[in-house]
């Protein structure tokens, strides 16, 4: 693998997302030889650690992620980060930085390769874009930026923050990421549409009655309730998994699978998204809060989290679009806290045509994501020694020993930036329209909160969220897959 020249700076050094994820993730990059001799990491936080301290931390982070490690390695590895204790508010403190950066860009021949991430809470995004344009960070070489959700918790904050960072930085430089375009299930979402003609040939709006996308997460908000406050599933699950995942689902075939083609497709599919109105809201979607029981809390009972909170720790609704091979299917999502377990799953339900064995079973293709990788055709047969007919599943899923050379998805991720391939990446265009949807959704719910009688379910903690998700469906026929 080419060795990548570069130095990165990560905003947010000593967080969780950097220990638990980034640095394992950049250690098996280093493993495969694309980031090796030329490359240095600056971690940035506001403790005042030492170099070596920074080390440790990052020795820590790899013995907790490997099993086996060549420890020579690990601590060569270790050797190329650098730690500076940095106020994202302080201009001072980008002087500094920028000064680090050159010193280690000579010392490692980095090429003037710049890489930022910013991994610390969104609140600080803007200002750190800002200060990386006036206090000019970028450098000679090539510069890209990757930026964590959420993007922005409406359309203007989101478009005030791409101001900020696009001037510093290109659209085809940024790299707005979202974990979920990372994943296995996920990423075979396209292969599995266009390279199967029996799935490809009844992609379309006559053969597929709905389609279905459940992310359920068995956790509430934890000690996050402050943060979740200001945010809610539908900004937090849905705005970006949830719509990454449906407009896989929905867009027309790529031209090929390069970068350009497959946003293009993308976005074709997404100028024909349909944004629904007060009403569509009050049908088809539903918003609800964990209700808590003798051994948890309700989600207004949770620290830091308002007695009267109307944020929503579930969301349900319907996505639909105008164009694309399954124009008008509704798509159905639902996401929550304290579902009966953690489970990412797209059910795809097939419509009955004519039938002479009269009632049958649903013909399901589903696609889990999480906690197992895998995908089943629910097909139906003969039942053998009496009339009717009986349902099986087919299904694709891997080894053991496939299943353990799957590398996480931010390790996907952070290849591609460095190898810079934006497939995987969302562009500003999809992210507007994404937000546009969310924006209609959460202004009528905002009116249903000023009249005074917000329609809020509190649902039984560890079940399927609330009761009145099963009722959004448009045909009566129609029910949650999976249950
Ligand atoms: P965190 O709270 O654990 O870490 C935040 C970091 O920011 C820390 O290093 C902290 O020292 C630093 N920081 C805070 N205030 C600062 C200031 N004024 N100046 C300089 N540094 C300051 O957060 P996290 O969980 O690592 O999340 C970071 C980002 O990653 C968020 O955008 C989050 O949405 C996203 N994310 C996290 C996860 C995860 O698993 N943790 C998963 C997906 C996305």
């Amino acid at each position: 693998m080419k060795n990548i020249p570069v130095i990165m700076v990560l905003f947010g050094g000593s967080g969780d997302l950097a220990h638990r994820k980034l640095y394992p993730a950049l250690f098996n990059l280093y493993e495969q030889g694309l980031i090796h001799d030329n490359f240095a990491v600056i971690g940035t936080a506001r403790r005042p650690w030492s170099h070596e301290f920074f080390r440790e931390q990052i020795t820590d982070a790899i013995h907790e992620t490997h099993d086996e490690v060549d420890e020579n390695e690990v601590k060569d590895f270790a050797s190329h980060f650098y730690y500076q204790s940095h106020d994202v508010t302080n201009v001072e403190h980008y002087v500094t930085l920028k000064e680090l950066a050159a010193d280690l860009d000579s010392r490692y021949s980095a090429q003037g390769n710049r890489l930022f991430y910013m991994a610390m809470a969104p609140r600080f995004f803007g200002t750190i874009a800002t200060h990386i344009n006036d206090q000019k960070l970028t450098g000679s070489g090539f510069n890209r930026i990757v930026v964590e959700k959420p993007f922005g918790r409406d359309l203007t904050s989101a478009e005030e923050l791409n101001k900020q960072i696009t001037a510093s930085f290109e659209e085809d430089e940024i790299f707005r990421i979202d974990h979920y375009l990372g994943k296995e299930m996920v990423q075979n979402i396209l292969p599995l549409r266009f390279s199967n003609p029996l799935v490809k040939n009844i992609w379309n709006s006559d053969d597929i009655k709905n389609i279905q996308v459940t992310l359920a997460e068995r956790l509430g908000v934890e000690a996050r309730g402050g943060y979740y406050e200001t945010s809610g599933a539908l900004r937090d699950m849905v705005q970006n998994h949830i719509f990454q995942i449906i407009t896989l689902l929905a867009m027309p075939e790529p031209k090929d699978i390069s970068a350009a083609s497959i946003h293009a497709a993308k976005q074709e599919l997404l100028d024909s998204l349909i944004i629904p109105n007060a009403e569509d809201v009050k049908k088809h979607f539903v918003r609800g809060q964990y209700a808590g029981s003798d051994t948890t809390f309700a989600y207004r009972k949770e620290p830091n989290v308002a007695e009267d909170s109307t944020t929503e720790t579930f969301a349900a609704g319907e996505v639909k679009f105008n164009a694309g091979p399954i124009a008008g299917v509704p798509i159905y999502f639902r996401t929550g806290k304290e579902f009966k377990e953690k489970k990412n799953r797209i059910d795809i339900v097939l419509k009955h045509h004519n039938n002479p064995y009269g009632r049958a079973h649903s013909n399901n293709i589903s696609i889990e994501i999480d906690p197992e990788s895998k995908i089943f055709f629910t097909i139906n047969g003969k039942k053998i020694s009496e009339p009717g007919i009986r349902r099986e599943n087919l299904t694709y899923a891997f080894s053991k020993e496939e299943l353990a050379q799957v590398p996480d998805g931010y390790e996907r991720l952070l290849h591609d930036v460095f190898v810079n391939d934006s497939t995987n990446f969302t562009h500003w265009s999809e992210l507007k329209r994404y937000w546009q949807f969310i924006d209609a959704v959460e202004a009528a719910w905002q009116k249903e909160n000023e009249a005074g009688n917000p329609d809020i379910p509190q649902y039984l903690p560890y079940r399927m969220g609330p009761v009145e998700a099963n009722s959004i469906f448009e045909s009566p026929t129609s029910h949650w897959i999976y249950e």
